[in-house]
């Protein structure tokens, strides 16, 4: 470019920001842009928009991670560039991925840890995918060994999260989900054992129900499905849904025999990205042993050089994640996982005491037995002028997010509250969300809703 030309746009370039002439109109948002933009200034526009997504360090109804060491920061800009699936290109990220499998199977007492078979996926979600195909393909070939049809697989589930929903639609699997029933809101062996027959292909308890943090009996179930066996011949596999529990229950509670301890647990997922301590984008699944997950699920490609085994449902995926997953794993270790984890039950059991001290609330879980959660709904009989959909609308207003939801089939009745505690939520912000619940409380009393729905009017969430 010519000087005199360079001078003529100078003053463009040195514009602030704000004084940018791009600025000074709508930018596109939903036609594809003709032109370009100054990278800072089209920076800015987003940076600026993203605020309005609030803060997530606030957002009490999510399980995942919202603090993140800063070196972890660091390692995903180093890993930006890092594809999973590339393993010839990039041997290390490769190598770290197997390592964490190995330390997860040890972690979940794998009789074999060194010999496992697992792999990372994107969350618990992918993860639940695979381990549930796992279990259809093991339970077709039962089946047929028998001379019978394999045309009607089911699979036996407690209360579970969607992903669980979406794997029996999309895989064409018929979804028995043990309702909730008055006061137990969980998986019972009784329960379970009754929906089981020779085309269940597995039962999935969850460590860590999504509704209210409850861990679901794994050994009893597996007890019951040992007498089952006994007396019908019907061996039926164990998948753990440890979304959330898989990286809780082995450092804080390690007694608590639910893992590959117990022989009918095939496999196990687990989410990196929420009690695992990584960034957004991995989960693991873990067989017991090689022969629970079938070859024919093993796809060899040979065209990134080498003779890659993958399975998986995308191919492409980012590496940082996992790389941050085994930084956390030689960080903390057991006993720092442990600590971190502990602080944040003794702030959930704190929460709900003071919680209990309004006098309105029912505290129904305070993160004993379960992860550290604790939810609550409101006191049968009592009508405080507002609904919890409404408290949950007026704690938004200093940016707090907390869940109100309705119950899954049989207790949709009951509407809850939930708030989940995760790492980097300290008893000073504990202190800060009480008093603004105190706040609201007292906002409502003087200004009650115009007409408080009743719980059920309300509705909500429908499953
Ligand atoms: C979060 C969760 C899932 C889904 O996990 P993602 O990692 O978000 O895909 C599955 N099951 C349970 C019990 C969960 O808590």
């Amino acid at each position: 470019m010519a000087l005199h030309e360079r001078n003529k746009i100078k003053p463009n370039i040195e514009d602030d920001v704000y004084a940018a002439a791009d600025l000074s109109v709508s930018i596109p948002k939903y036609k594809f842009p003709a032109k370009e933009e100054l990278p800072r200034n089209a920076y800015e526009i987003i940076h600026d928009e993203l605020m309005m997504d609030g803060n997530a360090r606030q957002n009490l109804a999510t399980f995942c991670q919202t603090w993140l060491d800063p070196e972890i920061h660091k390692i995903m800009d180093e890993c930006v560039d890092k594809n999973m699936i590339d393993k010839d290109e990039y041997p290390q990220t490769a190598e770290i991925e197997a390592r964490c499998v190995h330390m997860l199977a040890d972690l979940w007492n794998s009789p074999n840890a060194a010999n496992t078979m697992g792999c990372s996926t994107t969350g618990s979600s992918e993860a639940a995918m695979l381990g549930g195909l796992a279990m259809k393909w093991r339970w077709r070939s039962r089946i047929k060994a028998k001379g019978k049809a394999a045309d009607k697989p089911n699979l036996v589930m407690g209360p579970v999260q969607v992903c669980w929903h979406k794997f029996c639609r999309y895989w064409d699997v018929e979804i028995r989900e043990i309702p909730m029933g008055g006061e137990r809101l969980i998986m019972t062996p009784e329960e379970a054992v009754k929906r089981c027959d020779e085309n269940t292909i597995g039962v999935v308890p969850t460590l860590g129900v999504t509704y209210t943090g409850q861990y679901e009996p794994v050994k009893e179930v597996a007890d019951a499905l040992d007498a089952l066996q006994k007396k019908t011949g019907l061996d039926i596999p164990i998948h753990v849904d440890g979304a959330s529990g898989g990286f809780l229950a082995p450092f804080v509670d390690p007694k608590f025999v639910w893992d590959f301890r117990i022989p009918r647990v095939q496999s196990i997922n687990a989410s990196g990205h929420k009690f695992g301590l990584a960034p957004l984008g991995v989960g693991w699944v873990i067989w017991r042993d090689k022969s629970d997950l079938p070859e024919e699920l093993i796809f060899k490609v040979n065209y990134l050089g080498g003779d890659m085994p993958t399975f998986a449902l995308n191919f492409s995926r980012p590496g940082g994640q996992i790389v941050s997953q085994y930084y956390n794993f030689l960080r903390l270790g057991k006993e720092g996982y442990r600590k971190i984890h502990q602080a944040c039950y003794d702030t959930a059991l704190y929460l709900s005491q003071e919680i209990e001290k309004m006098g309105i609330f029912k505290i129904l879980y305070n993160g004993k037995g379960g992860i550290p959660a604790l939810c609550w709904s409101l006191k049968e009989g009592i009508n405080p002028g507002f609904t919890l959909y409404d408290l949950s609308d007026r704690l938004r207003s200093r940016g707090w997010q907390v869940a109100a939801y309705s119950m899954p089939p049989k207790r949709e009745d009951l509407i809850v509250q939930r708030v989940l505690v995760r790492h980097g939520f300290s008893r000073d912000m504990g202190d800060l969300l009480i008093g603004d619940i105190k706040r609201c409380i007292e906002y409502f009393k003087n200004n009650p809703v115009a007409k408080p729905l009743t719980q059920q009017e309300a509705g909500g969430y429908k499953h």
